[in-house]
């Protein structure tokens, strides 16, 4: 069963004796991790009796009650937490410490607790990299990588590309203010592995732009159902294949768009469930069921 929205008033009487999973946000209702969490849990305590007392909460938290939360959240013994907007990038100066591979996303998704602090870590890149491995078949190593956006996600994303090693990396972006900012920081990554990396104006996609690359849409348009697409997919090379992050809707413009030119699609939902099912297993130290997970975060979409 769903537990309600909680807020950290809640925290003052909180007298939960088992063990405690939350996610914060502001807004957090609509968010589909307290089910794909509560239904993995469920799973997991039917063949281990040290998961039967493991619960999820969500917490709807304000930026400036952030730091509050966070130390009150460790004084009650939370197990971990997930932080999802505004409360990714905020997060990062209140942590104990940062595991080293999200140091330069600079944005944090998921906290376990340590004696010490929080320790944080980044999970939505390895989500990213398991979604385009199991929905299209591609690894993002050595693949040239077409990316579009420059805000949290676009970075995460950029930042895994690199460090996975894709074979050259082009981001466009409407603002380019907000491109040359990512650009900046992403170019100490690609320098040493020698990893080509550009930079272009979403509406005027420069002819250099590769064939048979793996486009990866982390704008948000989409969102609505009045969006237009972020680029138009018939001006550029023909791409091996598009990943759009965005999974509510599930059929973007974009993604109606590479249909019509036959190329292999998928939505962020696998993105989504691997960036969950990562963070349980820093949490619970086991491996999680995947499959359930999926299943709950479909079944959530579809009451949403
Ligand atoms: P941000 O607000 O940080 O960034 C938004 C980006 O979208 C910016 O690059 C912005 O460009 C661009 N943008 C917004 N509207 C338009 C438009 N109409 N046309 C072109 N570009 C536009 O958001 P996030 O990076 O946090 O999230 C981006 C998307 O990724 C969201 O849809 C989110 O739901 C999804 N996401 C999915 C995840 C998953 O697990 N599947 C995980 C994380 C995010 P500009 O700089 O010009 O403003």
């Amino acid at each position: 069963m769903l537990e309600a929205v909680h807020t950290l008033a809640d925290l003052a009487q909180w007298s939960y004796p088992g063990t405690a999973l939350a996610v914060l946000g502001h807004p957090v209702a609509h968010s589909l991790s307290p089910p794909m969490h509560q239904a993995a849990l469920a799973r997991l305590a039917a063949r281990d009796p040290r998961f039967a007392h493991w619960r999820y909460f969500r917490f709807d938290v304000p930026p400036e009650d952030l730091p509050r939360a966070l130390r009150l959240l460790h004084a009650k013994n939370f197990q971990g937490l997930n932080l999802t907007v505004p409360h990714k990038i905020l997060a990062v100066a209140r942590l104990a410490e940062v595991e080293p591979s999200a140091r330069p996303v600079g944005a944090v998704n998921t906290l376990l607790r340590t004696d010490a602090g929080w320790h944080g870590f980044n999970t939505d890149g390895h989500g990213l990299a398991m979604a385009v491995q199991e929905e299209l078949r591609r690894d993002l190593a050595g693949t040239p990588v077409i990316l579009l956006g420059a805000g949290g996600a676009a970075r995460g994303a950029a930042v895994e590309c690199l460090q996975r090693r894709c074979a050259e990396l082009w981001i466009g972006n409407r603002t380019r203010s907000h491109l040359d900012a990512l650009l900046v920081a992403l170019a100490p990554l690609a320098q040493a592995p020698r990893i080509p990396l550009h930079a272009f104006d979403l509406a005027h996609p420069p002819a250099g732009l590769p064939a048979h690359a793996l486009v990866i849409n982390a704008t948000s348009a989409g969102l609505r159902a009045s969006d237009a697409a972020p680029v138009a997919l018939a001006g550029l090379p023909r791409p091996a294949a598009v990943f759009d992050m965005i999974y509510n809707p599930p059929l973007t413009p974009l993604l109606r768009d590479a249909g019509r030119l036959g190329v292999p699609h998928a939505n962020g939902l696998a993105m989504l469930v691997h960036q969950g099912a990562r963070a349980l297993e820093l949490w619970t130290g086991v491996s999680v069921p995947v499959g359930t997970m999926r299943a709950a975060a479909e079944a959530a979409l579809v009451k949403s």
